[in-house]
């Protein structure tokens, strides 16, 4: 079924009797050239395709076409008769109704991919829980090749912008430690329904065959990464010392070694810079 155009959409969700649930992030796609375009990202016709959240599968359709198979995970189960209609007859899709942050992505890959030459994942993803899943996904440590989503604008910017500059944020560097992220292209608000408050973009997460730093510890190194960010008004110094509760004089001690600055802030701090403070704060607190 041709469910590519505005009018097509909301005629035939109110058909099926479909309430849109503003708690799940269900703004659905319906702009006709939005899904085409990010289903050329996630591979070809050797790529196993992990989906989260079909919706009304408008980008499902467009990873069929181009994947060797494509399993979309979707927690509302009321799209059941919406995805059985918009999906008929394509049979290399399976949708699993299931909540992705509970789901085991490892034994589906395992199950669905073995004979795929490549596993990617793309989706527009639910606004209310982006990091989680992007996070969930990279610490999980799937054999995957790439990323490719829809976030929210500012979420794509901090995502995207270099470690260290003024842009950067607890998540660039932490995604940063597992995958090369960049920008695709913007998608206004006004390609959803409902219309979300804010503008989109998609980009693309590259996964690393190695982490760019050698840490000793990967969750302590997100500790630190998160304390650097947690007060980002504030010095570093008394970021990490609020969020790790450790003595502002120690840490003076730590940047003294590390040659940082006494004011500097966590966003001017690169991924080699992190990596060693999270390495002397260990110490400190062992
Ligand atoms: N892919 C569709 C599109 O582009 O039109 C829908 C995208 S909509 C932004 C997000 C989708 O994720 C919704 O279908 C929503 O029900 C689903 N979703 C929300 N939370 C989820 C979760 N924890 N696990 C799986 N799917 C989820």
């Amino acid at each position: 079924m041709e469910i590519s155009n505005k009018n097509d959409i909301k005629a035939f969700l109110e058909k099926a009797g479909f309430v849109f649930k503003k708690s799940l992030g269900q703004n659905f796609l319906i702009d006709g050239t939005v899904a085409p375009k990010m289903a050329e990202f996630a591979g070809g016709k050797d790529t196993g395709v992990i989906e989260i959240g079909p919706g009304a599968g408008v980008l499902t359709r467009e990873l069929s076409t181009r994947a060797k198979r494509v399993i979309a995970i979707e927690v509302d189960e009321k799209l059941k008769p919406v995805l059985n209609k918009t999906l008929e007859g394509l049979d290399n899709v399976k949708v699993i109704f299931s909540d992705v942050l509970k789901t085991d992505l490892h034994a589906i890959i395992n199950e669905n991919f073995s004979d795929c030459g490549s596993v990617t994942v793309c989706a527009n993803l639910p606004y209310y829980i982006t990091s989680p899943i992007i996070m969930n996904l990279l610490k999980s440590k799937l054999p995957i090749e790439s990323i490719t989503v829809m976030v929210q604008k500012e979420a794509a910017d901090r995502i995207c912008a270099e470690v260290g500059s003024r842009n950067a944020g607890a998540v660039t560097a932490a995604i940063n430690y597992y995958a090369l992220a960049k920008p695709l292209f913007f998608v206004p608000k006004s390609s959803f329904l409902p219309e979300p408050k804010v503008n989109s973009e998609v980009i693309n997460l590259k996964i690393r065959s190695a982490p760019p730093i050698n840490v000793s510890d990967e969750e302590f190194f997100f500790k630190t990464v998160n304390a650097c960010f947690l007060l980002r008004r504030k010095t570093a110094i008394n970021s990490i010392s609020s969020a790790m509760k450790i003595d502002k004089e120690k840490i003076k001690q730590i940047f003294l070694k590390l040659g940082i600055n006494e004011t500097a802030r966590g966003e001017t701090f690169t991924m080699e810079l992190l990596a060693e403070l999270s390495e002397e704060l260990k110490k400190y607190l062992q």
